[in-house]
């Protein structure tokens, strides 16, 4: 006779298959990661806000919105230098010079920079001005990037494919655990469907989905999601709700001029009334927005002055 009979015991369940994403989940990893950031900390009651142009174009720009997004209480300055057009002639970046103009709008305001890095040539040079190193959605299944960018000593900001399962997503970023870097914070930028009353399809409940699968940190872009101001606050509040660490946004200092994605961008006002409404339902979702690097309490706009 077995002990399973004399003792009552249920049989031992048969051991559970690990997905090909190994350290990347959660049966490997049951705790939430954090990625530390010096002065807070991505996966934890902190509802992490970056916020910023779609891309770098000139240090008023920059500075401006950078100076509005803080004191809104943004954590985080975004804004590409590298920006991966659909079309040859669009605004391509302004590479190193923005690079430059992002630093410069951190040594004044205290707020890290987030940027994409496109390609692997470019990485050391980014990695010497960014915080962390955003991969864009359509370099989220670009495996020479995530190979050499797991090597990289900076945490990487991992955006979803427009064509990619959760499944897929998160075997993307087991390419930058693989390699040993830990630090990486997964980002829902909207799918490509049949839908086009939108820019792409938010998929809110892939944040769930994500979460119950992996350790990781995971953040929502409304602004790619939607391409439409509009829509922002409401999706905003949407991603809080369903339990996202952060937000990506796109704040311009003056949309209707923007080089790239201004209809898709906030303008600082709208940021402000956004952040305040973000700080006041935090609570009621186990979460906070801390006033950080001298964000005000109850901020006020500065653009133009
Ligand atoms: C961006 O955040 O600047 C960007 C290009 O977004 P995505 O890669 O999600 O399209
Ligand atoms: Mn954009």
């Amino acid at each position: 006779m077995s002990d399973e009979k004399t003792t009552g015991a249920a049989p031992a369940a048969p051991p559970k298959k690990l997905p090909p994403y190994k350290l990347t989940s959660r049966m490997t990893h049951p705790e939430d990661s954090l990625v530390n950031l010096g002065n807070f900390v991505i996966g934890g009651p902190e509802f992490v806000v970056m916020a910023g142009p779609c891309s770098v174009e000139h240090d008023p720009q920059m500075l401006g919105t950078a100076w509005d997004v803080k004191i809104s209480g943004a954590h985080i300055i975004r804004g590409g230098a590298f920006k991966p057009r659909s079309s040859p002639y669009s605004f391509q970046g302004l590479a190193e010079e923005g690079l430059k103009m992002l630093s410069k709008a951190r040594e004044l305001t205290g707020l890290s920079i987030v940027t994409e890095v496109m390609d692997s040539l470019d990485i050391d040079l980014v990695e010497s001005y960014a915080d962390i190193l955003q991969v864009g959605a359509r370099n989220s299944q670009n495996f020479s990037l995530l190979k050499r960018l797991s090597k990289c000593r900076k945490p990487v900001l991992l955006k979803r494919g427009l064509m990619n399962t959760v499944e897929e997503f998160l075997c993307s970023a087991e390419y930058l655990l693989a390699g040993g870097n830990e630090n990486v914070i997964l980002c829902e930028r909207g799918i490509r469907t049949f839908e086009t009353s939108t820019r792409n399809t938010l998929d809110l409940s892939s944040v769930l989905a994500i979460k119950e699968r992996t350790h990781l940190p995971v953040i929502v872009d409304p602004s790619h999601a939607s391409g439409k101001a509009r829509y922002v606050a409401p999706l905003s509040r949407a991603a809080l709700a369903v339990g996202a660490d952060g937000l990506m946004i796109e704040v311009h200092c003056s949309p209707e001029t923007a080089l790239c994605d201004g209809e898709e961008s906030l303008t600082p006002e709208v940021f402000r009334d956004l952040m305040l409404n973000l700080r006041d339902l935090a609570p009621h979702f186990g979460r906070k927005i801390s006033t950080l690097n001298g964000a005000a309490e109850h901020p006020k706009t500065v653009s133009g002055s």
